[in-house]
């Protein structure tokens, strides 16, 4: 049986990308495609590159929010093998900034939401399965279900990133066909309206669903979620190989697989002679991710010090985010300047080069949903050092010497020795060469792809229609 599913989003790669919710969009999309199923995703016409992509004109038309006349078009984009791309183009959301602060990120996502329903009409169409990714789209299915036409509608909700959750001032929906209590308070919380109304819940892993449940990571919303434990599941994300494999990365200084990872010492010499960095011989650690606390950065800049005092090693971070992070990064790499460098940026084609040069990866979340980098690291031959929480705990298994098992280093604590720790660990492995090919083999050969995660969002959409 094949299914209609709108898939309403934020974020979908290449064409608007902040993080890991791009890669996952597309790459659900692209699959469920694959496997011949209709999938309309719609997203904002936001970014500079998506400002800059033309598309077909789909429909034009205008919404009412807040007693404002919205005007909008539906742009729909050629077919790239992830179903059908509409982008969304209106005032009220459209620019170069893809997220930005206050009370106007209510109204861009609610004009995003609201319109998933002119788009179904245009489209003459009824998806069987609303798809709503994390708090900006959470609020699609009350919209949907606010017209009598997608009373029957079945929602999933895939929470990406619990620590953002969409909280304005309840008056944010006067004037909306949206009703839903606001919080004693009087301000209105889009994921928490998202989870009260949606017929399935995930998340982007086994081990972060049950920890979502907890006051730990649950974010003030483990109460809500027990009660609707029935309904989440965590589904590991899955991996685009197309986008996201040395063997083919046109990104890349070589090319290379597991059978020939001679090769990916080119891509070091490559990136070290980039970056300015002495001599290739030396380890090289390398971060790529958003520079915010979540991320443990900060236990980076903390443990650094310490370990350029016992042992050889280079690191290059790129990063962009809390300016925080950025100076206290900064600061160092002035303090260390052959041993640390610093690259302040989003640049997609540098982040597949230091997934291609670096040995090792270090990954020391305090909390990581699921987390892409490190499952690219593996395919890539490059050792991730992750904390153990989330997706990380369920994608890296630590290594054990003695058998030869295990895929990189998996370290308990969120803090500086924790961290410390884990790359010591790697760095005592990376002496003995032929310990080392065994544990980037290992890596090497996991499969992360869509082909196998994937499978879990048919079931899940099977089981709400039947
Ligand atoms: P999150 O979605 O929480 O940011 P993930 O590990 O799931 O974390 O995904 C991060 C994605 O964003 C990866 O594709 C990574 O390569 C990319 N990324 C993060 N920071 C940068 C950056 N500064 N430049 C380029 N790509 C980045």
């Amino acid at each position: 049986m094949s299914l209609n599913i709108l898939s309403v989003c934020a974020e979908f790669a290449p064409l608007v990308k902040v993080g890991g919710l791009a890669d996952v969009t597309s790459g659900l999309a692209r699959y469920l495609h694959s496997q011949g199923y209709r999938v309309v995703t719609l997203l904002p016409r936001y970014g500079e590159k998506a400002m800059a992509t033309e598309g077909k004109t789909l429909a034009k038309g205008s919404l009412l929010l807040a007693g404002e006349k919205i005007p909008y078009s539906f742009l729909q984009l050629p077919d790239e093998g992830t179903g059908e791309v509409i982008l969304l183009d209106s005032p009220a959301l459209s620019g170069a900034d893809i997220y930005s602060a206050g009370d106007s990120e209510a109204r861009r996502f609610l004009t995003l939401s609201l319109a998933a329903i002119p788009l179904c009409k245009a489209l003459n169409w009824r998806p069987d399965v609303l798809h709503c990714h994390d708090w900006h789209t959470a609020m699609t299915l009350q919209a949907l279900r606010s017209d009598p036409d997608f009373k029957n509608l079945k929602c999933v909700l895939t929470i990406h990133n619990i620590g953002y959750q969409g909280v304005f001032p309840a008056e944010v929906l006067d004037e909306t066909p949206i009703e839903l209590p606001g919080t004693p308070d009087d301000t209105i919380n889009f994921l928490a309206a998202g989870i009260d109304h949606a017929d399935a819940i995930t998340t982007v892993s086994p081990t972060h669903a049950a920890e979502i449940l907890t006051p730990e990571y649950g974010m003030g919303l483990e109460l809500q979620l027990q009660q609707h434990s029935k309904l989440l599941t965590g589904i590991l994300n899955g991996v685009d190989y197309s986008y996201w494999d040395p063997a083919t990365d046109e990104l890349v200084a070589a090319n290379y697989n597991a059978d020939n990872t001679a090769d990916k010492f080119g891509n070091k010499q490559a990136l070290v002679r980039n970056m300015g960095f002495d001599s290739a011989a030396t380890p090289l650690v390398g971060m790529v991710t958003r520079l915010v606390y979540q991320k443990g950065s900060d236990l980076l800049v903390a443990a650094l010090p310490g370990l350029f005092a016992s042992h050889e090693l280079n690191c290059v971070v790129l990063g962009d985010g809390d300016p925080v992070y950025m100076d206290a990064l900064t600061e160092l790499a002035a303090e260390y300047p052959a041993r640390l460098k610093f690259v302040r940026a989003y640049d997609e084609s540098l982040a597949h080069q230091i997934m291609a040069g670096a040995d090792i990866l270090a990954v020391p979340s305090r909390y990581e949903p699921c987390g892409l980098t490190q499952m690219y690291a593996m395919r890539y031959g490059t050792v991730p050092v992750v904390r153990k929480t989330g997706g990380l705990a369920d994608s890296v298994r630590h290594f054990d010497p003695g058998t030869g098992q295990g895929t990189g280093v998996v370290f308990e604590d969120a803090d500086p020795g924790g961290l410390a720790w884990g790359l010591s660990t790697a760095l005592e492995w990376f002496a003995d060469k032929a310990l080392w090919n065994r544990l980037v083999n290992n890596g090497m050969s996991c499969d992360f792809s869509w082909d196998k995660q994937g499978p879990e969002y048919e079931r899940l959409y099977r089981n709400l229609v039947t």
